[in-house]
C-alpha cells in the first residue's frame, strides 16, 4: 500500500492485481451489442478469493454497478472501440466518467479523469460479463454514499 494518507472511502478500493496471480478472460458486451470486449479478471469470480463491489452511492444505486478493477490493459475491444461510449459525469470536481452504449444504455465501465486518482485502471460492471453466476458472486459493499470527495 501507498504510504500517504487517503480518505476512507479511497483506501477500501481495491488495487491491481499480482502479475502472477491466478487470472480468468472472460467475454462482455452491451445489450446491443454494438460494444464487445473481453476482461480479463485476477482472481477469476468464482475463485473463493473474488469479490464483486456494490456501492450504495447515488449512481452506482441506479446503474446497478457491480464492480471489479481490473488495470486498463486487461480490457480488450473486439467490437466498437472505448472512445465511442458515451459518457457522464457529475458534481463539481468529478474523478471518474461513466461510459455506456448510447444504443442501449447499457453501463459498462468507468475510467478516471482524475490525474491523481487511480489512473489506469477500470472500475468495471460485471454485469456484462458472459457466463456468470450473479448469485454466486461474493459481493463487497462499499459506502460510496458517505464519502465525500476532497
Ligand atoms: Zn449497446
Amino acid at each position: 500500500m501507498s504510504d500517504t494518507t487517503k480518505p476512507e472511502g479511497e483506501s477500501a478500493l481495491p488495487t491491481a492485481p499480482d502479475a502472477d496471480a491466478p487470472k480468468k478472460t472472460y467475454k462482455a458486451s452491451c445489450h446491443c451489442g454494438a460494444f464487445a470486449y473481453n476482461v480479463t479478471a485476477s482472481p477469476p469470480l468464482d475463485d473463493p478469493k473474488a469479490e464483486v463491489i456494490q456501492c450504495n452511492c447515488s449512481i452506482c444505486t441506479r446503474n446497478g454497478y457491480l464492480f471489479i478493477y481490473p488495470p486498463n490493459s486487461s480490457v480488450e475491444f473486439t467490437k466498437g472501440a472505448f472512445d465511442e461510449f458515451k459518457s457522464y459525469t457529475f458534481g463539481p470536481k468529478p474523478k471518474v466518467a461513466h461510459y455506456f452504449c448510447g444504443a442501449c444504455g447499457a453501463s459498462c465501465m468507468l475510467r478516471s479523469i482524475d490525474p491523481n486518482f487511480f489512473v489506469g485502471m477500470t472500475p468495471l460492471n460485471v454485469r456484462m460479463l458472459e457466463d456468470i453466476d450473479l448469485r454466486a458472486l461474493k459481493i463487497k459493499h462499499l459506502d460510496g454514499k458517505s464519502y465525500t470527495p476532497s
